[in-house]
């Protein structure tokens, strides 16, 4: 038989995915994969129910639907601090995942370099591996997960072609503030390089902190490619609406790579999802409130159980110290915990280049009586999990 691609060789499945399977084997409370268990809001899915009898079954635009393109480009425009085209600066994607792909592919060539921060989501290794990028690693420290400007400075002396930057990050729950977007804005500019932003948590970030988007500091318009999706701000992960913003000189190519990946998100959910789009200021406050009760909650569980653990200042994951247990594999602590405990979690290790197996990722984007549930589990944790 012939030999399979040599660019799937060198990633394996996703973690992240693997462990809601695992989850779902042992009838876990799944707090592994980052997607919510409670309803999105009913007007989405009225609307939804009244699209399935309207003319929405076949293809729409392949760069997307102009009503979403409209009322996607009126809500990010406010919040961005510039009118953005909906015709010329806007792609909508099959989620934030062919998003970043998509601006990967857009702005690398293979062997070009690419900057990432570690820890990451998991998704960046597979998206550089796959365009043929390399990825140059620069840490971010805990507990604030700040990097060091002269490490920051090394890798852009490499020459890379872009740098990734989730903000809020995934899993460090990290927030950047504008003094490090701006020194990472110097270096862009220096170097003259593209910066691709992972901006899907952008309306769930707790006070004080407030979210910049990386393309509204001043010059960096012309280089950033802002790729963000509806999954986490409306609760509907399984729409798979994304998007990329960026100018029309970028987006002209994205379209391309776009419309011959997957020529365009579905037609029906981009209409249910105007609906979204459209919401008041309210709804991103109540947003806000709802994922700062879930914080608060799950953080004082786990310091009632007395275990380490990351306070994110956006998104909605938690990292958990494991180092108590000794395990040397942070995997198979995973699969112990789903199995003995009945909580799924990701191993730290898909996050970080750095070799990590003491950290576990937990998320609280659950239903209180879930975040509860899960909380009395890993109340007997120590009872349950055996020191190796
Ligand atoms: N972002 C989510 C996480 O980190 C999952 C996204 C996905 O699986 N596509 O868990």
């Amino acid at each position: 038989m012939p030999t399979l691609s040599k660019r799937t060789e060198n990633f394996t499945d996703s973690v992240i995915r693997r462990m809601t399977r695992i989850s779902n084997q042992y009838g876990a409370v799944n707090l592994s994969q980052g997607f919510p268990d409670f309803e999105p809001p009913r007007e989405l899915l009225d609307r939804l129910a009244q699209v399935a009898n309207e003319d929405f079954h076949q293809y729409s635009v392949t760069w997307g639907a102009q009503n979403f393109r409209e009322a996607l480009a009126e809500k990010q425009s406010r919040l961005m601090g510039r009118k953005i085209d909906p015709n010329a600066e806007m792609v909508v994607t099959c989620g934030s995942t062919e998003a970043m792909m998509a601006a990967m592919m857009t702005v690398t060539n293979p062997g070009d370099k690419v900057i990432v921060f570690s820890p990451f989501y998991e998704n960046y290794g597979a998206d550089t591996i796959l365009s043929g990028a390399e990825p140059i690693y620069v840490p971010l420290y805990p507990p604030e997960f700040h990097f060091n400007a002269d490490e920051l400075e090394a890798a852009f002396q490499q020459k890379p072609k872009a740098l990734i930057l989730c903000n809020p990050s995934n899993p460090s729950g990290k927030v950047f503030t504008y003094d490090e977007l701006k020194i990472i804005a110097d270096f862009a500019e220096k170097y003259d390089t593209f910066v691709i932003t992972d901006e899907v948590y952008e309306h769930i970030v707790y006070e004080p902190y407030k979210h910049t988007y990386f393309a509204s500091l001043p010059g960096m318009w012309k280089r950033t490619i802002s790729c963000s999706s509806l999954s986490k701000t409306y609760s509907i992960t399984g729409w798979r609406l994304g998007y990329i913003i960026a100018p029309d000189y970028i987006i002209d190519v994205a379209k391309k790579v776009h419309d011959f990946l997957t020529v365009g998100a579905a037609a029906p959910l981009q209409e249910a999802a105007v609906t979204g789009l459209r919401f008041g200021e309210d709804y991103y406050r109540e947003l806000r409130e709802k994922y700062t009760e879930k914080r608060n909650l799950f953080l004082k569980g786990l310091d009632d159980i007395g275990i380490a653990h990351t306070i994110p200042q956006g998104a909605y994951y938690i990292l958990l110290d494991i180092s108590e247990f000794g395990y040397r594999s942070d995997l198979e602590f995973c699969e112990v915990l789903a199995r003995d405990v009945g909580v799924g979690a990701v191993p730290g290790s898909s996050f970080f280049r750095e070799d990590v197996n003491h950290l576990i990722r937990l998320h609280f984007a659950k239903k209180n009586e879930t975040l509860y549930e899960a909380l009395n589990r890993l109340e007997h944790i120590r009872r349950k999990i055996k020191r190796k």
